[in-house]
Order: structure tokens, then C-alpha cells, then sequence
């Protein structure tokens, strides 16, 4: 155990982040000099606050089963060579987990029945920082090769953890990306204000060198296809993402400045790492409306503020949630609450209980309002409220409703792959799809969700192939397909 008085002496400490008047004028990292560097003078007692309980319910909140009790403990006595031994154990990627992840092993963690949890994931994101600045993180390449090849498909954190595990087993391993850079939502999707992409670099710089081929700007299924992959691989994994946005099909919905969160962020990405980007859709002096409440929303707020957005609303069809855990919400379960992103501290305004009957054009064909109505759920049905009709000024709309699943009329289609009842590519427990030699991880398989449960896919796709090739595997199997952890 860290420190047996820890939690007695030590109430829950955060980084602090810069200043949002500060922050707002860059695209850095919303931490001063990134996060690690924040936390180091604070994050040594937050470690000692860890109690390492008996049943440490953190580990079964966290889908790649981190052994989070060691770590804090290593943390605390100042082993932190140690502590990124045990980290790297259970996940290939904590920098990207440690800065991206919700945390749900902190809403299981036993000191949060009567205190504030312990900082699980800034501890995390301390060790990775501090390991790559001491050195500690080197290229691992496999001892001796398999004679096997393996093809990835889709260079998403799932598709990154499974390359990662097999080319360290030993098989030769490519992954192919039609994008023009690897890193599927971490590169693309998420800004450069909650992950700088000089972490993605970092990590492929070490998944080259040891013997990770990646292949860019390859759309598989057009440019490769299906029968090609079979006939020159010995397995495949299908970590293709869930791509296809869901739509909002009311009227006006054709009108200019209506877009895809996803046709937005992308553009932002690259031109705030320095590329130029034709037609760029932009917030700059627009009235802004996001329909969807979550984390990808936020993504479009943050975005926007920084393009300098003449006001920001992001609509959400839910009630507000409330602060406290709901009582169908126990503890360790990961409750709906009401969450402050840094986004959020920034600016713009978070409208609840609410839906869009209607996109208004100008004379150019362009959205200049949307209408509103307030609704209420009743026996799980969205009733409008009667004479709550009203138009919000809006040149841009961004929609960040989730997506519906993968694509599945290209390389999907090609390779014959069944789907399950949510359009999802199927599988069983071990992620082996439908046709033989096949496997599917993240997104794709599981439809959209997050990164630690994409590289905890990866890492168990990875076992099930490494054991289709060779008869048996010593790879970890993070969590089976069908496993719901207690928590998310
Ligand atoms: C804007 C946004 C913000 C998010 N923020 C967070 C967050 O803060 N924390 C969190 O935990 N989760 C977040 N998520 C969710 C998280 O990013 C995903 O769950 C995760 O990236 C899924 O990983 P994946 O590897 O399965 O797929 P992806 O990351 O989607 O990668 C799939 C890759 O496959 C490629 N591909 C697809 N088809 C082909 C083909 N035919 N040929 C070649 N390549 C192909 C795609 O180009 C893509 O690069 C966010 C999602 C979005 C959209
Ligand atoms: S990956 Fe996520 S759930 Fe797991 S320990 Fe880190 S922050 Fe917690």
C-alpha cells in the first residue's frame, strides 16, 4: 500500500490548466507545457492517496483491466520506471488513455463511496509523460519472426494496439490506412487542444522501428481488394472505426453551412498543425449551433471558439442531467452526470431538452436559424412542449449525434463479413469475425464508443489471431467481445 494515511491527510488534487483567456489564442494542449509537467508537483501524494483495497474495483472499471493499485504504489515510491513497466503490462497507450479516457475506473473507485477518488487518470498520464522524457519507453521488436503476415485495416487505436501486440509476437504486420496520416480519430477526429498529435508521431516512430509497416492513402476494398488481402495475408483485422454519422432529417436540411461534425474537425486538425485546407469550413463572426451533447460537441465548441465564433449553442435533445450520481446510478457504476469539459469552461452555451423541427435558409441558400421546440420524454416518447417554438440565429450547424456504425459496402462487403443486429461487423467472444481468419476490433465490431475499449480490442484481437497463427498465444486477452465490464 502507498501511503496507509494518504487519503486521510491528501484531498483530491487536478492539474490545473491554463487560463482560458490564455488558451483560447493557441491550439496547444489546454495544460501548461502538457500535462504531465503540470501534475508533477502535485501527483506524489495523489498517488499515496490510493488505498490498494482488498477488491480494488478500479481494475474491473477500467476495460483494460490496468493493475491501477501497483502503479499508485510504484508512483509514491518514486519507482517510476517500475510504475511504466506495470502500466505498458495493460496498455500500449496510456498517453493517449491517461489524457482522452472518461476514467470509469475513478466513478469505481472505493474511496469515491464517501470521499473524492483518487486521480487514477492523471497518475497515468504522469508515468507515460515522465517515461518517455527519462527514456524508459524503447522499441521492443520481436525476438524472432513468425513467417506470418498479418494485414490491419484502419490505423485507429484498435487497429494501432493489435499491430502493436502482433508485430511484438513475432508476425509480420501492415497497416493499411486510406487517410493520408495514421492515427484514425486520434489524429482527425479529436483536437489538438485535448491531444497534441506529437504523441501519436512519438508512439508510431516506436512502432516502426520495431517492424510495424504502416501504408497511407490506401483505401482498402478500392484501391486493394478483398480477395487481394486474403490471397497475400494470412489473417486480417477489421479495425475500420464507425464512420457513418447519424443525420437529422428535418426541413432545410440541404441549405449551405450545415455540416458533419466530422467534415468540421478534420479540416480544423490540419490546418492548426500547419497545413493549408481549400474551402475550410469555418466559425469565424458565425452565429454557431451544435446539435449533439457529447464529447464530440464539445470537440466543434472548443473548435469554434478558437476560430473565433461569433456565439456558440449546442443543443441536446436529453434533460440536463443532474451533479450528484443518480440512485439507479450506484456506485461503482459510471453515472450520467452533468460534466464540465475544458470546452465548456471556455465559452459557449449548453441548451437542454431540446429539438430542432426546422433549418431556416436566407436568399443565398444558406442556414440562417434553426427552430426550436422544447420536448419532454414521456413513456420514452419526445413530446413537444405546446408554445415553446422559437428561432436560434445560426450560418453554421454542426451535427454531433454519434454515428450509426461502420461502413459495410466496401472492404465489409468484399470480404463476405456477417453483421450483428446493430450493423455492426460480427464476431464472437475471441473477435473472429464470420469468415475464417478474419477478425474485427474496435468500432467496427463494437460500434462507437472509446479509446481505452478500442485498444483493449486491439490487445484481445491481437491474442486471437496470434493464436489462429501459431496454435497457441501468450498475448493477454484484455476482455472478451460479449464482456461488459460492471462500469461502462
Ligand atoms: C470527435 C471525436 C472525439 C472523440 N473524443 C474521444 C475522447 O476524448 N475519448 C475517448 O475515449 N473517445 C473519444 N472518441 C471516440 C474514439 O475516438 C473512438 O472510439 C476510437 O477512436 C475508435 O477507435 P478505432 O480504432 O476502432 O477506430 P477509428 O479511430 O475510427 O479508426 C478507424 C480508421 O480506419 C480507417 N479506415 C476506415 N475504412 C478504411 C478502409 N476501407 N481502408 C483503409 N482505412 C480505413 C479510417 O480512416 C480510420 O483512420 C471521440 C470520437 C470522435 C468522433
Ligand atoms: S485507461 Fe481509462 S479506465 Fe483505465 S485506468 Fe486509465 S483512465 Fe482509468
Amino acid at each position: 500500500m502507498a501511503d496507509p494515511k494518504g487519503f486521510l491527510k491528501e484531498s483530491r488534487q487536478v492539474a490545473s490548466r491554463r487560463p482560458v483567456e490564455e488558451r483560447v489564442n493557441d491550439w496547444n494542449e489546454v495544460y501548461p507545457n502538457g500535462i504531465g509537467r503540470a501534475l508533477l508537483p502535485i501527483i506524489t501524494p495523489q498517488a499515496g492517496r490510493c488505498m490498494d483495497c482488498g477488491i480494488p474495483f478500479c481494475h474491473q472499471g477500467c476495460p483494460l483491466g490496468n493493475i491501477i493499485p501497483e502503479w499508485n504504489d510504484l508512483v509514491w515510491r518514486d519507482d517510476w520506471e517500475a510504475a511504466i513497466e506495470r502500466l505498458h503490462a495493460t496498455n500500449n497507450f496510456p498517453e493517449f488513455t491517461g489524457r482522452l479516457c472518461p476514467a470509469p475506473c475513478e466513478t469505481a473507485c472505493v474511496l469515491g463511496i464517501n470521499q473524492d477518488p483518487v486521480t487514477i487518470k492523471n497518475v497515468e498520464v504522469s508515468i507515460i509523460d515522465r517515461a518517455w522524457e527519462s527514456g524508459f519507453v524503447k522499441p521492443q521488436p520481436p525476438e524472432w519472426l513468425s513467417g506470418k503476415t498479418v494485414a490491419v485495416i484502419g490505423s485507429g487505436p484498435a487497429g494501432l494496439a493489435a499491430a502493436q501486440q502482433l508485430t511484438r509476437a513475432g508476425h509480420t504486420v501492415a497497416v493499411y490506412e486510406r487517410s493520408d496520416r495514421i492515427g484514425g480519430l486520434l489524429r482527425y477526429g479529436i483536437p489538438e487542444f485535448k491531444m497534441e498529435k506529437q504523441h501519436v508521431d512519438r508512439r508510431l516512430d516506436q512502432m516502426r522501428r520495431e517492424g510495424t509497416v504502416f501504408r497511407t492513402g490506401v483505401n482498402v476494398g478500392t484501391d486493394i481488394t478483398g480477395d487481394q488481402l486474403r490471397a497475400r495475408y494470412d489473417a486480417v483485422v477489421i479495425a475500420t472505426g464507425s464512420t457513418i454519422p447519424r443525420d437529422l432529417a428535418a426541413t432545410g436540411r440541404e441549405l449551405g453551412g450545415i455540416h458533419q461534425a466530422m467534415d468540421f474537425l478534420p479540416q480544423a486538425n490540419r490546418v492548426a498543425v500547419g497545413e493549408s485546407v481549400e474551402g475550410q469550413i469555418r466559425a469565424d463572426g458565425k452565429n454557431v449551433v451544435i446539435i449533439g451533447g457529447g464529447d464530440t460537441g464539445a470537440d466543434c465548441l472548443g473548435t469554434s471558439i478558437r476560430q473565433g465564433a461569433a456565439s456558440i449553442t449546442q443543443l441536446e435533445i436529453m434533460p440536463q442531467p443532474g451533479e450528484a450520481r443518480p440512485a439507479a446510478q450506484p456506485w461503482p457504476t459510471y453515472p450520467m452526470l452533468f460534466r464540465v469539459s475544458s470546452a465548456h469552461e471556455e465559452g459557449g452555451d449548453r441548451v437542454y431538452g431540446v429539438s430542432t423541427k426546422e433549418f431556416l435558409g436566407d436568399e443565398d441558400g444558406n442556414v440562417r436559424a434553426l427552430r426550436l421546440v422544447d420536448v419532454t420524454f414521456e413513456g420514452g416518447k419526445v413530446v413537444e412542449v405546446e408554445g415553446t417554438e422559437r428561432d436560434l440565429p445560426a450560418e453554421l450547424v454542426l451535427f454531433a449525434m454519434g454515428f450509426t456504425g461502420p461502413e459495410t459496402d466496401s472492404v465489409v462487403h468484399q470480404l463476405e463479413l456477417e453483421l450483428d443486429e446493430r450493423n455492426n461487423v460480427k464476431r464472437d467472444e475471441t473477435y473472429r469475425t464470420s469468415q475464417e481468419g478474419v477478425f474485427a476490433a474496435g468500432d467496427a465490431g463494437r460500434g462507437q464508443s472509446l479509446i481505452v475499449w478500442a485498444i483493449a480490442e486491439g490487445r484481445a484481437a491481437a491474442a486471437a489471431v496470434d493464436e489462429y497463427l501459431t496454435g497457441s498465444t501468450t498475448l493477454p486477452v484484455p476482455i472478451k467481445s460479449t464482456e461488459r465490464p460492471l462500469v461502462v
